[in-house]
């Protein structure tokens, strides 16, 4: 049984299939720890043009998502609580907000197209609003590509090494350390001598030291949420000479 089930529910259900299919989460998918299913919310609709949204009351432009078809698909279609309406009201999502959403058995989005839903869906239907950010799209579907990558790579086994989550981005409250690879040394610019000098308690160091200072000077505000430099923090930082980059 997937460990984690995501429903989708969209007037475009190709678009959450053919990525859904593909490189970590199609993995995911194939090797049967996560389900992603689309559900194509004109199946709901009765007329000939499976009509699914509507001029607004009280008019303005544009359209308004109906109520019926969306009802009709989450109370006949057995979906996944909590049903969250992706929306640029909502919560808005962050690694922790990822992670919690991983630890869950599933979860529906609710993806809006036109002007949005009816009111009376967010008022008494769905479970919560989530939000990709301070921007407006033309439709869901490309924000819940985003959380179903974001948390289907949560999934253990999702990825295929298991450290990477623990080691990248933000699970710390730090940006990632700097990676490279080969050639050693490309256009003049040489690989910083420690990460070949085969000495892993001093690359942990130096990498924690980069983390630090990386995310100093291109976000504070992560390590001013994580109440400050420690003072081993600074000796990390004065250790590799990059004691003078402060808050
Ligand atoms: N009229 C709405 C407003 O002013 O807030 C915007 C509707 S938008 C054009 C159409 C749909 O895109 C929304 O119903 C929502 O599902 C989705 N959407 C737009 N921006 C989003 C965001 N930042 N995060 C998540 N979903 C978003």
């Amino acid at each position: 049984m997937p460990r984690l089930r995501i429903d989708v529910l969209t007037i475009f259900p190709e678009l959450i299939e053919q990525f859904a299919a593909t490189s970590v989460i199609g993995r995911g998918q194939r090797e049967g720890l996560l389900a992603v299913r689309a559900i194509d919310l004109r199946e709901a609709t009765t007329d000939r043009h499976r009509t699914v949204d509507d001029t607004p009351f009280g008019g303005g432009a544009g359209m308004v998502m109906k109520p019926e078809p969306i009802f009709d698909t989450v109370e006949r279609r057995n979906v996944q609580r909590p049903v969250l309406y992706l929306s640029p009201a909502g919560r808005v999502l962050d690694q922790a907000y990822a992670g919690e959403l991983a630890q869950l058995d599933g979860f529906t989005l609710l993806c809006g197209r036109y002007e949005g839903i009816d009111e009376r869906v967010r008022q008494h239907l769905i479970d919560a609003e989530l939000s990709i950010g301070d921007f407006v799209l033309a439709g869901g579907e490309a924000a819940a590509l985003v959380v179903i990558e974001a948390v289907g790579r949560l999934v253990p086994g999702v990825l295929g090494n298991a450290e990477s989550p623990v080691e990248e981005s933000f699970a710390d409250g730090l940006l990632e350390y700097p990676q490279y690879t080969r050639p050693a040394e490309y256009r003049g610019w040489a690989v910083p001598e420690v990460l070949t000098s085969g000495n892993h308690a001093l690359v942990a160091r130096w990498r924690r030291a980069q983390a630090l200072a990386g995310t100093l000077e291109r976000r504070p505000d992560l390590i001013r949420a994580r109440g400050g430099l420690s003072a081993e923090d600074r000796s990390l930082l004065v250790e590799f000479g990059l004691g003078s980059i402060s808050l």
